[in-house]
């Protein structure tokens, strides 16, 4: 077989973008899947594609990654949903946080809408007048529905770019061979390509366990909660709440930020870094999150697989102080698990044109596409 200009192994989010931004380029891309379909936590998340929540080049990146899903949207159904984000402000620290952010915003020239508690209530009238204070609205955060968007948009790039998608095949091993890397998979096929990228999310046994085990990599374990089909609630954008202004990067750069103090209720909250955002879905049905416990990447068992009533319950809880509507009417809920890495991504060249890119955090759906964009670009000096 004729080598590849890219081999991407991985196909969840940064896998995937990699490939189509090669294949957009020209290039002929393979991108290999060890499992029957991208099942890990590019498929667990919420969706919600929400560059308000991002500092620095990933806000950036997060930006344009907005403008690539809208574009490939009008050709091809990603469901990609143009609804924006609120971020609600529950008490007076929160609310201070919400309007100094709205000044950095305007500064970077994103979008935003501060409003009062009873601009915010009329807009979302599903909301608990007790809880807000205020909020600060984005339009033009996204929303994506996590279990469909990414099978969609491999579909996308192999019909209209040709990228030859092959799941159920682990690579066991990449090694350069001359002027090119070489891939060999479970099944002991050979593909080769003049660059391999690695996207192997938290994925650290199969390839190169020795360098992950000093990368500084940890895993997060998050619980996650959807309910039955809420047919007469319209949520109308992404939710999120007073401890996402506590706990997003973007507003880390606020003047009050450093001052924050931590409410007696908040603190056993923070124990499980649970901060309750809402997201749903377009069967009516309403995705509840998250909790983040954290393990080294040696030891990413010790997150188990079981899921705890004590932080299932904690989330319900501080949601029932937020929302109106029945949160308890569960119909599923489930762990996801993601790389993370201090920072804020793992890039490292195993031998030349032979990369690792992995440990993208809480933020790989909003960034992906563009952080690819500038990756490929500078790989096939574009
Ligand atoms: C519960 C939860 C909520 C989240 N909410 C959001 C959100 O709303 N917005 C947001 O922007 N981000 C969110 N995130 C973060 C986002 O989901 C991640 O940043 C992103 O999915 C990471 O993508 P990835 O491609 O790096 O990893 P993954 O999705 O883990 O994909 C890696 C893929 O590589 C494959 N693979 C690994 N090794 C091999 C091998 N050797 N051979 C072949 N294939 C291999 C795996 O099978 C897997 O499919 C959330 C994450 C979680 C867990």
């Amino acid at each position: 077989m004729k080598p590849f200009d890219l081999i991407v192994v991985g196909a969840g989010i940064l896998g995937t973008s990699h490939a189509l931004m090669a294949a957009r380029l020209g290039k002929t891309v393979a991108l290999l899947e060890k499992d029957n379909r991208p099942v890990s936590a590019t498929v667990r998340n919420f969706g919600q594609v929400v560059p308000s929540g991002l500092a620095g080049c990933w806000h950036t990146y997060g930006r344009r990654s907005v403008e690539l899903y809208k574009e490939i949207q009008r050709e091809f159904d990603l469901t990609v949903r143009a609804q924006g984000s609120v971020y609600l402000a529950s008490d007076a620290e929160e609310w201070q946080i919400a309007q100094e952010s709205a000044a950095l915003f305007k500064d970077k020239d994103f979008p935003n809408e501060l409003l009062s508690a009873k601009q915010t209530l009329e807009r979302f009238p599903y909301l608990h007048d007790r809880y807000v204070q205020g909020s600060i609205f984005f339009p033009d955060d996204l929303s994506v529905e996590p279990d469909k968007m990414v099978h969609r948009l491999i579909e996308y790039g192999v019909r209209k770019y040709g990228i030859r998608y092959q799941p159920d095949t682990a690579v066991l091993a990449c090694e350069p061979n001359g002027d090119l890397v070489e891939v060999r998979t479970a099944q002991g096929e050979r593909l080769q390509a003049g660059r391999v990228v690695i996207c192997s999310g938290s994925e650290f046994r199969l390839l190169f366990p020795e360098i992950y085990a000093t990368s500084g990599l940890i895993v997060s374990k998050l619980q996650m909660l959807q309910t039955r089909p809420l047919l007469q609630v319209n949520m109308a954008a992404n939710v999120l709440t007073g401890l996402t202004l506590r706990r997003y990067e973007a507003f880390e750069a606020c003047p009050s930020f450093a001052q924050l103090t931590v409410p007696e209720h908040y603190i056993e909250l923070k124990k499980w870094g649970i901060h309750i955002l809402f997201k749903q879905a377009t069967d009516g049905s309403i995705i509840v999150g998250d909790s983040h416990e954290y393990a080294p990447a040696t030891a990413t068992d010790e997150l188990g697989f079981d899921l705890q009533d004590h932080i299932n319950e904690l989330m319900l809880a501080e949601a029932e102080r937020i929302v109106k509507f029945p949160v308890r009417t569960i119909a599923r809920s489930w762990a996801g698990y993601y790389a993370q890495h201090p920072d804020e991504v793992f890039e490292y060249e195993v031998a030349p044109r032979l990369q690792i890119i992995t440990g993208v955090g809480g933020k790989g759906m909003t960034s992906s596409l563009g952080f690819a964009e500038e990756n490929v670009g500078k790989w096939f000096d574009n």
